[in-house]
């Protein structure tokens, strides 16, 4: 069996599409447009090529975008001035500080400082908790990516039983809820299905994956889930990204494709739906804030 590709840069291609029609609509009737700011500490070379591709998306779909590149050194105090300023001007709809932080900087401080109405991340615990009680504001990248990658390719997770390798707080966990979440009008990403998350802990990982309908790997380890793993005709996103060698590999081995239905490539997957969700974020943080 050779898997079907699913190709987040399309996917992601026709998101963007409909995020643009919205904006151009929303300048068109006088309204102001959605603007990003992105925070960037230090010069991680990583970290300037993520910065780099968001603010061209936004740039793509009519966005405005800012880039407060501060210095490694800075102190988190103002640093969190920096975020004040920004909160209180109105042209800004979505705040992104991009991770990680330099180590004498608190993460959680800083994360927690971002007003939640502007908090496009979906990390600040206001919103953490509101998605825990399915009445989300906004919907964590990341997770909202898969999900939405999976919808808009003819899977969806409604039912199935889905096994979540990696439990962090920015994509396993928020990722587990929202695939077991009941579908509502306030919580329309709900995806009622039935949700396994695993961990370093967990004994027998092969046999819990095998289980899968839809697996998704978000570890962070080159080649972790092996064909073995995989029952013949699930669906596998791979979420994982691993620099071997100078080049981007993913957490799944290539020879899934051999097994599964389904199949999200590195890269081209994961990747590009997560920048687009930020972008929907954005939009919705814009069309909340200014009625
Ligand atoms: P993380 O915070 O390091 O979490 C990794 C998780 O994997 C942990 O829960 C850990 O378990 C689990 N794990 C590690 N080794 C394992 C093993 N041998 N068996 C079972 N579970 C294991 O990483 P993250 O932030 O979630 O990111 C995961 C990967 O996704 C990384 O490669 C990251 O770069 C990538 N990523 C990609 C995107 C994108 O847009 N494409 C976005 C975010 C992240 P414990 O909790 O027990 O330690």
């Amino acid at each position: 069996m050779t898997a079907q590709r699913l190709d987040g840069k399309a996917t992601a291609a026709l998101i963007r599409a409909e995020i643009a029609a919205e904006v151009a609509a929303r300048t068109e009737e006088g309204e102001t447009k959605p603007g990003l700011a992105v925070i960037l500490v230090g010069d991680d070379p990583a970290s300037q090529t993520y910065v780099r591709n968001k603010r061209k998306a936004c740039a793509d779909v009519g966005m405005n975008s800012w880039l407060h590149h501060l210095p490694a050194d800075i102190t988190q105090d103002d640093l969190l001035e920096d975020i004040a300023e920004l909160d209180s001007n109105p042209g800004v709809h979505g705040i992104l500080v991009q991770l990680p932080l330099p180590k004498h900087i608190h993460e959680e401080a800083v994360l927690h400082a971002i007003d939640p109405l502007i908090d496009v991340d979906c990390f600040h615990p206001e919103n953490v908790g509101r998605l825990a009680t399915g009445h989300p504001r906004y919907y964590p990248c990341t997770p909202y990516g898969v999900i939405e990658l999976l919808r808009r390719n003819g899977h969806d997770p409604a039912g199935k039983e889905v096994v979540i390798v990696g439990r962090s707080n920015i994509v396993g966990k928020p990722l587990a809820m929202m695939m077991a979440q009941k579908k509502t009008a306030a919580n329309p990403t709900g995806c009622d299905a039935t949700v396994t998350i695993t961990h370093t802990r967990t004994q027998n990982l092969a046999d819990v994956c095998r289980r899968a309908d839809i697996l998704i790997a978000a570890v962070g380890k080159p080649a972790i889930i092996t064909p073995d793993m995989v029952r013949p005709g699930a669906v596998v996103v791979d979420v994982g990204t691993n620099v071997v060698d100078g080049k981007l590999i993913g957490d799944v081995d290539p020879r899934v494709a051999e097994v599964a239905g389904a199949l999200s490539p590195v890269p081209g997957g994961v990747g590009p739906m997560t920048i687009t969700m930020l972008l929907l974020n954005t939009l919705r943080a814009a069309q909340q804030l200014d009625v």
